[in-house]
């Protein structure tokens, strides 16, 4: 196969046609920044944190935007969070240092251990003792945005850039109609949360367009060492079970997943007139912006009977 652009070798089939290598990258790039544009995700003046996992994701996004922010000399550093989750999470966080370094980009590290005083499997462990009813990733999840949200407001961030793309929108897009929860759909879109609130570090998604394919195709091609392999704990998640649904929805019906996410783009706007009621409050127990008197993080740790310890520090640091 050819490329439909230039005619040398294709490396990838999209919609559109053949790409080459070449191709590929530049389009994938132009789609990053003209994400970053279309939806105004930052400007010059602000400090980004790119949190990262050390997975293909946060790393393609990284690679794409820091580049340019260094052009325009703007302010940023990295995050990670080990939650502990042996020969996996330990061995992204060891590429994301190295990448990192490569990219003179400042990074912090920080542990579920330090914060929580157990890793995260520790913590499901005594949530399904105690009779919690939550899911292993959504525990995850919580705890890990907390830490996340602190610390990078802490370190001076004002936009959190999240390796979001558009796969893992189109399966928030279902779990979030099929579990009901079409308020937390207002939230959604290329920047997302509440904005203007000072304790809250809007999340920005550069990659809300590009696929999980395009994603890890740029990362080989780039030559940035990831590892492809998922969380052992993925598997049992309702958000893995929707990603098959979506996955045999656009093998019969391509497009779905596109349309899946335009069309819940068109919505947004409603919905967020329709929710737009709900001052977001400052949790009781931590600080941390909420909804509710009590956040979601500290409301499951103490069903869980867990007091954190107060604000971890990072467990490894580096600046450029
Ligand atoms: Fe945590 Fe689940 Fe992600 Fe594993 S897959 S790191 S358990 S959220
Ligand atoms: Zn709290």
């Amino acid at each position: 196969m050819k490329c439909s652009r230039c005619g040398k070798a294709s490396v990838i089939t999209l919609r559109q046609g053949e790409l080459c290598r070449d191709c590929f990258t530049r389009y994938f790039e132009k789609k990053v920044t003209g994400t970053v544009r279309k939806y105004k995700l930052f400007s010059k003046k602000d400090t980004l944190c790119f949190a990262m996992s050390g997975g293909k994701d946060s790393m393609a996004v990284a690679c794409v935007l820091s580049r340019i922010a260094a052009r325009q000399r703007q302010k940023m550093f990295a995050i990670g969070i080990d939650e502990g989750v042996k020969g996996y999470r330990d061995r992204q966080l060891e590429d994301m240092k190295a990448f990192c370094g490569k990219l003179s980009m400042p990074y912090h590290i920080f542990t579920f251990q330090d914060e929580y005083g157990m890793t995260n499997e520790e913590l499901y462990g005594l949530a399904v003792k105690k009779g919690v009813d939550i899911s292993q990733c959504t525990l995850c999840g919580i705890l890990r945005r907390r830490i996340m949200n602190r610390e990078a407001r802490r370190l001076g961030a004002s936009k959190m850039v999240v390796g979001h793309n558009l796969d893992d929108e189109a399966q928030t897009a279902l779990m979030n109609l099929t579990k009901g929860s079409v308020e937390l759909m207002a939230r959604l879109g290329p920047a997302s949360g509440p904005s203007g609130n000072k304790g809250f570090i809007q999340r920005i998604k550069p990659l809300y367009f590009c696929t999980n394919e395009e994603t890890a195709l740029f990362t080989k091609l780039r030559g940035i060492k990831v590892l492809y392999s998922p969380c052992p704990h993925r598997k049992a998640s309702f958000r893995q079970y929707a990603e098959g649904i979506i996955e045999k929805m656009e093998k019969d019906y391509p497009g779905t997943k596109t349309a899946l996410v335009q069309n819940m783009l068109r919505l947004i706007p409603m919905l967020r007139k329709e929710f737009s009621g709900g001052s977001v409050l400052e949790c009781a127990e931590c600080g941390e912006p909420s909804r509710n008197r009590i956040c979601k993080a500290c409301e499951t740790l103490q069903k869980i009977g867990i007091r954190p310890k107060a604000k971890a520090k990072a467990k490894a640091t580096a600046k450029d």
